[in-house]
């Protein structure tokens, strides 16, 4: 059993959390957290241990949480750590907490790319990752580009240009601080956009440019993909790629699917925890091959969880696990996804 835990129960935190203890390979030893919030709050009603710095302790006990330790004490307990802070915060634990210990850390999207050994990606670069010390998971929307370029990649297509158009939601649901908004804000004011970067992180050689707006929407980001190929590719090919490649689905407008609210509508009434959905929502009736070489087509991405499986393969490549299918099927498996992308294509 892999031994984790999860710094800093937010958003990608406690989503991550939930997800290792689903898995029949890693035990949660603990989450640990600065401020004793209604998250926190609801993990430790769950009888998720909870770990927090010394200082902490009395804050805690006043809102009804009894800590576990202090975070050092857990992370002595631990093999890996999921840090999960907002962005900087964990560059900070780096120095502080982790550099001296003995555990391997996954970071997320919103560190520096130096942060870390390797920026991870698990259908794009997993073996990359294997045994090493400091991971990062990439970001919601790099992860959802990295998935889609992977999937041509590994299906043996040559990629000439990549370019991506993203429309970012302005702010999580618990985020209300970022709101009340109207307004359509350039995120960031330039071209490209730092997601292009992000995805070199993990492809250095992929020819890509990426622009981003921030929309007054809190459920997904809808991204405007444009793939141009060297030797061609037909509708059909593209969408057999697409169709064959884990954490990716389309979904069809005859079954009624127009916009994001009903994707996240679909996953409240199927069932899904949190509504979340942890896969990339192609709209097929958008998949279009113009000139027989450049691949269009609009994509939602579901920010809150998209990162989720990438989180816990790579919590098993640290380990040392070398299978990335393997992984990546039993990650799937255990976080209830579907296993092929037809069901609404
Ligand atoms: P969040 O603000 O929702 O949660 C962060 C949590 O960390 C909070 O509960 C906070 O109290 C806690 N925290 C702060 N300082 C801490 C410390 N020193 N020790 C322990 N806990 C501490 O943040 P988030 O949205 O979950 O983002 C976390 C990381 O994931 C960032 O790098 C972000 O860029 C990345 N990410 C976010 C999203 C998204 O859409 N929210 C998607 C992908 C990646």
């Amino acid at each position: 059993m892999i031994k984790v835990c999860v710094v800093g129960y937010g958003t990608i935190g406690k989503r991550v959390a939930d997800a290792v203890l689903k898995q029949d390979d890693m035990e949660l030893v603990g989450i640990a957290d600065v401020v004793p919030d209604y998250k926190v709050k609801v993990a430790y009603s769950k009888g998720i241990k909870v770990y927090v710095p010394k200082e902490k302790f009395e804050s805690f006990k006043s809102a009804g949480i009894e800590p576990q330790g202090t975070i050092e004490e857990l992370l002595d307990r631990v093999d890996v750590v999921v840090d999960a802070t907002p962005a900087g915060i964990g560059a900070k634990n780096k120095n502080t907490l982790y550099m001296d210990r003995k555990v391997k850390v996954i970071f997320q999207g919103g560190e520096k790319a130096n942060v870390a050994d390797v920026s991870f990606s698990a259908l794009a670069n997993y073996s990359k990752a294997v045994g090493k010390r400091f991971v990062r998971v990439v970001s919601c929307n790099t992860t959802a580009i990295l998935r889609v370029i992977a999937a041509y990649l590994n299906n043996g297509y040559k990629i000439e240009k990549v370019r991506v158009n993203i429309a970012r939601r302005g702010a999580d649901p618990h985020e209300y601080r970022r709101g009340p908004i109207n307004d359509v804000i350039l995120d960031p004011p330039k071209i490209p956009s730092h997601h292009a970067e992000d995805v070199k992180s993990v492809l250095p050689d992929i020819n890509i440019v990426t622009s981003a707006i921030a929309i007054p929407v809190t459920i997904t980001h809808l991204h405007f993909v444009n793939i141009s190929f060297k030797d061609g590719i037909s509708r059909d090919e593209a969408l057999e790629t697409l169709y064959r490649t884990p954490r990716i689905m389309l979904f069809e407008s005859s079954y009624g699917f127009r916009s994001s609210a009903q994707v996240i509508e679909w996953a409240r009434d199927i069932g899904r925890h949190r509504a979340d959905v942890p896969e990339n929502i192609i709209f097929k009736d958008t998949v279009s091959v113009i000139d027989q070489n450049e691949l269009m087509f609009l994509m939602a991405v579901h920010q809150e969880s998209i990162v989720i499986p990438e989180n816990i393969d790579a919590i098993r490549a640290v380990s040392g696990y070398t299978n990335m299918w393997s992984s990546i099927r039993k990650t799937d498996e255990a976080l209830g996804l579907f296993m092929e992308g037809k069901v609404y294509g």
